[in-house]
């Protein structure tokens, strides 16, 4: 095995720091004058050093697993729920759809087109209330829709 191959193999444990001071040394000396072993040192240490990064960068212990399992918890809870789901976020966007055009209907009517262009902070506040009440109401009614289903013998369940 020559120099070259020997240094090679070592230069990764090099850029992690955990060669002895006499392979240290040796692979010092060979990257003095080998410019292929020169550049995949430089390379290893990048990548020592966004792992070393990443580890005092990292999440406390457990909370990584707990997070995924949460995420698988969520996404099972949400296959389930698709349909309700769909149901409910159609009827979210149509109430807050009827709430802008109330709205803009409403600011014509009241002011003219002009009034458009320079909303009131009192007519958007207006338009914020009216329009998560609306949701409100919505949701509610999805939840009655989607009860009245699964009491059918259908699969949702909201809790
Ligand atoms: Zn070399």
């Amino acid at each position: 095995m020559s120099e070259h191959e020997t240094v090679s193999a070592l230069l990764s444990l090099a850029a992690a720091g955990v060669l002895s001071p006499d392979e240290e040394r040796r692979v010092q000396a060979h990257v003095h004058h080998c410019a292929d072993c020169g550049r995949e040192l430089a390379v290893w240490r990048l990548v020592a050093a966004e792992v070393s990064r990443a580890k005092t960068e990292a999440v406390p212990d457990g909370l990584l697993e707990r997070t995924l399992q949460r995420l698988t918890h969520v996404e099972g809870l949400r296959q389930e729920s698709r349909t309700g789901d769909a149901i409910l976020a159609f009827l979210m966007l149509f109430s807050w759809t009827v709430g802008a055009v109330t709205w803009l209907a409403f600011r014509l009517f009241a002011g003219g087109p002009s009034a458009l262009a320079s909303p009131t902070l009192r007519g958007t506040l207006m338009w914020i209330a009216v329009s998560t009440l609306l949701a409100w109401l919505t949701a509610g009614a999805a939840a009655v829709v989607l009860s009245f289903r699964a009491r059918k013998g259908g699969t949702y369940e909201l809790t």
